[in-house]
């Protein structure tokens, strides 16, 4: 990734290589009647947007060029932040599916691409090897389509009742769907009057040839809520390496110092000493993140001698950790915080503290868990001197 942040498409100098292909990933929907408060290429799927996942699939892949975002200018925001970390362009998506695409390309014209992917951003679990075959046919020349046999027995019921159809000879188009890129350039500008549903109908109308390989099943457009649950099914499958993690700590009180937790500063005092901001939550829970990992302890990675972390944030550290699951291609199921002490009383501060750990670690807050306990007046949290954290984390990485 030479660039971690999303452009407008023309401050770009062009990167093609001789064989790579250039990526059209189209995002543009704006509809919200699949509920919640983001059109579905936005929702979460297993902590991150669907379409995070749709580009991650891209970006893992040898020989890919510029990918392009086509998304509508409300969103904009909401896609680069879904694309934090990826080089992507961003293009401005029309009314329908189709303009959107047709913008895109046109988006891409000024440079000068070989080959070119086009995929729907709601089909987030395309795998690497789909992707190759879709790429490795069109750089023959061809159009190329992903296409799954239709095996159920169909049905035509309307007034004159129900028929059965012959179902010899009938696919189901999926995208990726990869194109000579001034072929589907052309077909695009030439039959933008003619309504289509997806790319390779414009290739059929432009006489192109059409070749096909095998599509797959878990590569499911999501449309409806329920196709989002089976897609964290499928990807919660493919994560069969399910890992605990522990960590603890302790840090003495200190009444100069501000008392955070969880990533949040409490009112009460006294605070904790330490070299960071002494975050006794955020320390344990990164070390049993880490732990999961099997990736050393939290100073190793930001050693207590290093001048940059005197004062730190301690959400950085817990971010840091995330990071390396997300990097491994994992997700953290669960955390779980005890707080050991006599103060401060965590009741009041449970539902912030919970709330914040979430957002720090990007998981839902049903998925993480605050406790508090004293020690009945026993050892050096009962005599007040400080206070100790314990955390288990649950992280699930590929198998
Ligand atoms: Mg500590």
């Amino acid at each position: 990734m030479r660039n971690p942040t999303s452009q407008p498409a023309d401050q770009f100098p062009p990167t093609s290589e001789p064989d790579s292909a250039a990526v059209l990933l189209v995002a543009a929907g704006a509809g919200r009647r699949f509920g919640g408060a983001l059109p579905k290429q936005f929702q979460p799927l297993l902590g991150q947007p669907v379409l995070r996942h749709s580009l991650a699939a891209f970006a893992a892949q040898p020989r890919i060029g510029p990918i392009f975002l086509v998304v509508h200018a409300d969103y904009f925001d909401v896609a680069r932040e879904a694309a934090q970390g990826f080089e992507v362009r961003l293009v401005q998506g029309g009314d329908s599916r189709q303009e959107s695409v047709r913008r895109g390309l046109e988006a891409m014209s000024q440079e000068n691409y070989d080959t070119v992917l086009i995929h729907d951003g709601v089909r987030p679990l395309v795998s690497g090897r789909l992707i190759a075959d879709v790429q490795a046919l069109s750089g023959t020349g061809v159009a190329a389509l992903p296409a799954l046999r239709v095996v159920d027995t169909l049905k035509r019921i309307d007034r004159g009742g129900c028929r059965t159809e012959n179902r010899e000879d009938l696919f189901r188009a999926q995208t990726p769907q990869g194109f000579p890129f001034a072929a589907i350039l052309a077909a695009h500008r030439r039959f933008a009057d003619h309504a289509v549903t997806d790319d390779i109908a414009l290739a059929e109308l432009a006489g192109l040839t059409v070749g096909m390989v095998d599509g797959e099943e878990d590569n499911l457009k999501i449309t409806t809520p329920e196709d989002l649950h089976r897609a964290e099914r499928i990807l919660l499958s493919r994560l069969g390496d399910v890992r605990t993690g522990t960590g603890f700590d302790v840090h003495r009180f200190d009444a100069s110092r501000d008392l955070w937790l969880g990533g949040v500063k409490l009112p009460e005092k006294p605070g904790l000493a330490g070299h960071s901001d002494a975050d006794v939550a955020l320390h344990a829970i990164t070390d049993a993140v880490l732990g999961c990992l099997a990736d050393g302890d939290i100073g190793v990675h930001f050693s207590p001698q290093d001048p940059r972390w005197r004062g730190a944030a301690s959400s950085q550290f817990l971010h840091d950790a995330c990071a390396r699951v997300r990097q491994r291609g994992g997700v953290i199921a669960h955390i779980d915080l005890t707080l050991i002490g006599e103060r401060p009383r965590i009741g009041p501060h449970r539902q912030a503290i919970r709330e914040s750990i979430a957002g720090i670690a990007g998981l839902p807050v049903d998925r993480i868990s605050v406790k508090a306990t004293t020690t009945e007046r026993l050892g050096f949290t009962g005599r007040e001197e400080g206070m100790a954290a314990q955390a288990t984390v649950t992280v699930r990485l590929p198998a």
